[in-house]
């Protein structure tokens, strides 16, 4: 028997507590296979069964279908067992019937842009984004074009060529909260069907579920909390399993696919999600609090803090805060460059969601590619609390600011 089969239904039992789905998504046949941890399948390519076999299994994955039970998954761009337990666990924490796993967050939205049907390839995004996605969305290098729009002119930008709608709650890096249904239902007040991707990389899908929200597709850069440890990159793409099989071909064309040790480490990563984003959302909250009171501090951005919560989403959308927060120094640019350059306890590097803290200079880093209209101001710091004593964290911030 193999170690690693190549499918795995999404339960349809209703949902268990997060914290359970976590500890055991994707690892339903572990027993009966006869080991506890997850294994990894190296292989780039399979024994075939017969030339017939083979050339059906090729047809049906290059299709973008799932390999029937005991099918070959003939080559490991087509198809990994262990990518597809990663993308099951994925599946189940956002509620969703399949996700789809590529090499990086970048990878997983570029293939969701290039399966965009020919005449519909037309896409309105709402800024704030990614420093990446606003990039490849503005440069058009996949051959989309992007109208950028309020929340509120969302409708009004769309046009039959509109194949995607693309928003990020909570946004990076000051943390502005969307109403997924209000963007939902302002869509579907037009008569169009446009399907809307939340980038969920902030929240996790311990705090935020955008399908239950009525969006289409969820993405997550797994880089970051999924994996939560620093050492794979990686991304996933949730959502029904129609559209995943409109992903994969695309994932099977240009090569994106997750790498098996990568899809190991962050589908590890799933099991201690919960208590991670917990606990770093504690002390998040009371770092946010602290430094709101700080005199060189102008401003403060954390879904905690009532003003950046204007629409009451925390608790009706997503369940907490979260543990990424942004400020801005009152001396700009050259504090904001001494406190990132003063930590100690805290790396200055960009990425986020690891259980160490990371500080970084988003105008000067991950959003140097947006235009300067799109570029947050000069004297803002994004911070990524990791799991380290909040008092600790809270002392080298001070510390560093005493050098601003
Ligand atoms: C990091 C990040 C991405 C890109 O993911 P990679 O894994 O670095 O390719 C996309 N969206 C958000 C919100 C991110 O933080």
């Amino acid at each position: 028997m193999s170690v690693t089969p190549t499918s795995h239904p999404v339960p349809s039992a209703p949902l268990a507590p997060i914290d359970t789905r976590a500890v055991h998504a994707g690892r339903e046949d572990l027993t009966d296979l006869g080991v506890h941890a997850l294994p990894i399948d190296l292989s780039t390519t399979s024994p075939l069964p017969g030339v017939e076999a083979g050339g059906d299994a090729y047809e049906r994955l290059a299709g973008g279908a799932p390999p029937l039970p005991g099918q070959t998954p003939v080559y490991a761009r087509l198809w990994n067992g262990t990518v597809a337990r990663f993308e099951s666990g994925l599946a189940a924490l956002e509620g969703a019937e399949a996700a789809v796993a590529f090499a990086s967050g970048m990878a997983a939205m570029s293939a969701v842009l290039l399966a965009l049907p020919p005449d519909r390839r037309h896409v309105v995004a709402v800024r704030p984004l990614y420093g990446g996605t606003d990039h490849l969305l503005t440069t058009g290098l996949l051959g989309t074009t992007v109208t950028y729009a309020s929340v509120e002119d969302v409708p009004s930008a769309l046009t039959d060529a509109t194949g995607l709608v693309v928003l990020e709650t909570p946004a990076n890096p000051t943390l502005e909260l969307v109403d997924i249904r209000a963007v939902v239902d302002a869509i579907a007040a037009t008569g169009r069907e446009v399907p809307l991707l939340v980038d969920n990389t902030f929240a996790t899908p311990v705090l935020q579920n955008p399908l239950a929200h009525g969006a289409s597709l969820v993405l997550h850069s797994a880089t970051k909390f999924i994996g939560g440890h620093g050492d794979a990159l990686g991304g996933v793409v949730a959502t029904d399993e129609a559209t995943a099989e409109r992903i994969r071909p695309v994932r099977a064309i240009t090569g994106g696919i997750l790498h098996p040790w990568a899809a190991y480490l962050l589908h590890r990563g799933l099991a201690t999600l919960p208590v991670r984003v917990r606990a770093q959302q504690a002390s998040a909250t009371a770092v946010a609090a602290a430094l709101r009171s700080h005199p060189a501090v102008a401003r403060v951005w954390h879904p905690s803090l009532p003003e950046c919560d204007p629409q009451g989403l925390i608790g009706r959308q997503q369940s907490g805060p979260g543990a990424i927060l942004a400020f801005e120094l009152s001396g700009g640019f050259g504090s904001a460059a001494a406190v990132a350059e003063h930590v100690e306890l805290i790396t200055h590097a960009v990425s986020l969601g690891g259980v160490d803290s990371l500080i970084q200079h988003p105008a000067a880093l991950t959003h140097r590619p947006c235009p300067p209209d799109a570029r947050p101001g000069a004297g803002i710091l994004r911070l990524s609390v990791g799991l380290e004593d909040a008092g600790d964290i809270l002392g080298d911030l001070e510390k560093a600011l005493a050098s601003a």
